[in-house]
């Protein structure tokens, strides 16, 4: 049996793992010894790599290219040469007649890596001139990265993983780690064994609630009021630290001034706390010698996300808990490369490394290095991918190249999305299975696979980890990066590399964050940290040293905004609030874990509706009831879980199940800065099938 080192595809932990492999098929994973999880997995790193031998659990694996000449027409199976010709030819044509800026692409947070991520927004830039090309951490992470980059300069954890045990308090704000991240949800334990403090904020009882010395169960939509209120909480009680803020910070007045109307006292209503608890969570959380903030996505997916990120560093400004271990900002990035995806510039406003594109020197580097000329460099952001089916009824975007994405299962408002879908003129989808989009595509590029190809991912603590290849692909398949290679030069831009050193080198010659990760350094268990910026230097397990923040003065930006509700209330037509969440066994659109045998027996129907007793009791409903659920924008139906975790009057459900997703009823309220939708709250309702 053969042993081949990885990272685990899943979540952004960043966990290595064994792959042992036995006449040419993976039969298994152990963990291996990473720095992140020590030898440790959770059920998906255990058992989340048998897609591989394509089970057809619940969709089949492509292995052919693909065209559909008329719409709504068959798939015809094709050489790779005329599958390349076609998608070529069809984008010069978009490109002539509507312009540059008409044709949107995704890079990838999944299982394909830095070096594929850093061609994608080459092709972009490059190829068809423009900054269309965004990745998922639109909908996840989005308000982190924005919010982050203008309060301390980089929109990345500050502290490291393995180094959340040694803080004396966590703060975990919307961060249900359990089910999202297993591994980093160890570490919290740790934490709590090691005597810290751990105050949670989540108006459901999540698992980490139930090990916390303080749980604040806040309604759903009140985040903005809350940080609020534990600012006004440090500046009322002095529990801040003076000298920091007047040596490492600026804004303080205005920042006192904006969260004078958030007394505890005054929110009370809003926040559904009583005033104490939010003192007494400040207090706990001012004294504490470390202490660390954590949140995810119960943060990030509203519609005011990015100024309650900025918020959150704000508390870490105020006392000081940054730029020396134990302490930090976590936001704890979803997918395993979502980091990575947005390291290599699968964004619309910054080139690899975090370069803007509107900063005429970087676009004048860049198009030194890729020999473009420099006036093909399109000056100004591109498109976001929750703007594209907005923008596609618009008539401004005309065709999708779609890498590992599946907006048509995990992005908000799926009736908005095929509307837009249906104004495309053109969709390449580039994948490994036959997911809810590619079955809309007019051209499938079939890639390879983790285990089928190695790589470079970034997990969420900013390390870098290298992983390799286990088995030979099956089928007709390419690697990511070389298709949108021959792409690129059948379009007129002669593209190609020898290998993944090739591509991740040329990042690196770009990137001076990066420069110091050489493939060499990054063998076996390696994890090194950027910024790295010299090859003798060891990478960065905590940013800000010395509080030199990376903003334009070098100081912290204290920052604070009003409070806004949610953009859909409840209502006697909707009476309850619908949030989405993770379910522990699966894993973003589920086409990988859905087609693992042990995952979905584990989970096969990862789809239900969770519900307060006393809420499902008024409604006549009983547990495992099959029920319709219902928004403005539609109707799914699901099987009901009740459980008394859930608060009144919201209920919480996963957007992996496929025969009704429910992505059917969230909405499209995007925050105005990273446009990132608030499929944390709308209004809905539960109708008994039997009451139809
Ligand atoms: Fe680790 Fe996340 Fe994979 Fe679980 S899903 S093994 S926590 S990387």
């Amino acid at each position: 049996m053969n042993k081949v080192i990885s990272v685990c595809p899943y979540c952004g932990a960043g966990c290595k793992l064994n792959l042992c492999v036995e006449n040419g098929k993976i039969i298994k994973a152990e963990g291996a010894d990473g720095v992140t999880n020590q030898g440790q997995l959770c059920l998906k790193g255990l058992y989340g790599w048998d897609f591989l031998n394509d089970n057809k659990l619940l969709t089949a694996r492509l292995n052919q290219p693909m065209i559909r000449r008329k719409k709504g027409g068959p798939f015809e199976v094709v050489s790779w040469r005329e599958a390349i010709n076609y998608t070529a030819h069809k984008l010069k044509e978009i490109k002539e007649k509507y312009g540059a800026r008409s044709i949107m692409c995704t890079g990838s947070s999944r299982g394909t890596g830095n070096e594929t991520n850093f061609v994608m927004q080459k092709f972009a830039r490059a190829v068809l001139g423009n900054n269309n090309v965004d990745c998922c951490a639109r909908v996840c992470h989005g308000p982190s990265v924005a919010g982050l980059q203008v309060t301390l300069g980089n929109g990345a954890m500050s502290n490291s993983i393995a180094d959340i045990e040694n803080s004396d308090c966590l703060l975990v704000f919307g961060y249900n780690c359990a089910d999202s991240h297993p591994i980093v949800a160890r570490r919290v334990i740790k934490a709590k064994e090691k005597g810290a403090e751990i105050i949670v904020c989540d108006p459901r009882k999540i698992e980490t609630a139930k090990i916390a010395t303080q749980y604040l169960p806040l309604r759903n939509g009140s985040n903005m009021a809350l940080v609020n209120a534990f600012a006004y909480t440090l500046i009322d009680e002095n529990l801040y630290d003076k000298n920091y803020v007047n040596q490492h910070t600026e804004g303080f007045e205005e920042y006192k001034k904006a969260v004078q109307a958030y007394s505890p006292e005054a929110v009370e209503e809003i926040v559904g706390l009583s005033a104490l608890q939010i003192r007494q969570a400040m207090r706990t959380y001012a004294k504490a010698k470390t202490a660390t903030i954590m949140w995810g996505m119960g943060v990030t997916q509203f519609g005011q996300a990015v100024d309650v990120v900025k918020g959150l560093s704000g508390l870490a400004l105020l006392t000081g808990n940054l730029g020396k271990p134990g302490v930090g900002v976590a936001p704890v990035r979803g997918q395993n490369n979502v980091q990575g995806a947005c390291d290599m510039g699968v964004l619309p406003d910054t080139f690899p490394g975090y370069q803007k594109v509107t900063d005429a020197d970087a676009r004048q580097k860049f198009a030194r290095e890729w020999g473009i000329p420099f006036e093909s460099m399109d000056p100004d952001v591109g498109y976001r991918i929750t703007e594209v089916p907005h923008l596609a009824i618009e008539g401004k975007v005309k065709a999708y190249y779609i890498m590992g994405e599946d907006p048509l299962q995990t992005e908000a408002d799926l009736q908005l999305v095929r509307k837009g879908f249906d104004a495309l003129e053109f969709v390449v989808v580039q994948d490994i299975f036959m997911t809810k989009t590619a079955e809309q595509a007019d051209v499938i590029l079939p890639s390879t696979s983790w285990g089928e190809h190695a790589g470079i991912f970034t997990c969420a603590d900013r390390g870098f980890q290298r992983f390799e290849k286990a088995i030979e692909p099956q089928g007709n398949v390419k690697r990511d990066w070389e298709i949108i290679c021959l792409l690129a030069t059948e379009m007129g831009y002669p593209m190609s590399y020898a290998d993944n050193k090739a591509i991740w080198d040329e990042v690196r010659k770009l990137c001076p964050l990066f420069y110091g990760v050489t493939y060499e350094k990054l063998a076996g268990l390696a994890h090194i940290q950027w910024p790295c910026p010299a090859t003798e230097h060891p990478g960065t397990p905590y940013l800000y040293q010395n509080n030199a923040f990376d903003t334009p003065t070098g100081k912290g930006q204290l920052f604070a905004a009003q409070w806004r509700k949610p953009a859909e209330l409840p209502d006697d037509e909707y009476p309850l609030i619908l949030s989405t969440v993770r379910e522990v066994g699966h894993y973003s659109c589920r086409s990988m874990t859905g087609n693992c045998k042990a995952l979905a027996s584990l989970a096969d129907e990862p789809g239900y509706v969770q519900i307060n007793p006393e809420a499902a009791g008024n409604l006549g409903i009983k547990d495992q009831d099959i029920v319709w659920v219902e928004s403005r924008r539609g109707k799914v139906m699901s099987r009901c879980s009740i459980n008394d975790t859930i608060n009144k009057p919201a209920i919480y459900m996963t957007y992996q199940w496929w025969i009704g997703a429910c992505n059917e009823l969230t909405q499209d309220n995007l925050d105005p800065v990273s446009k990132t939708p608030e499929t944390k709250y709308c209004a809905a309702r539960i109708v008994k099938i039997d009451d139809q």
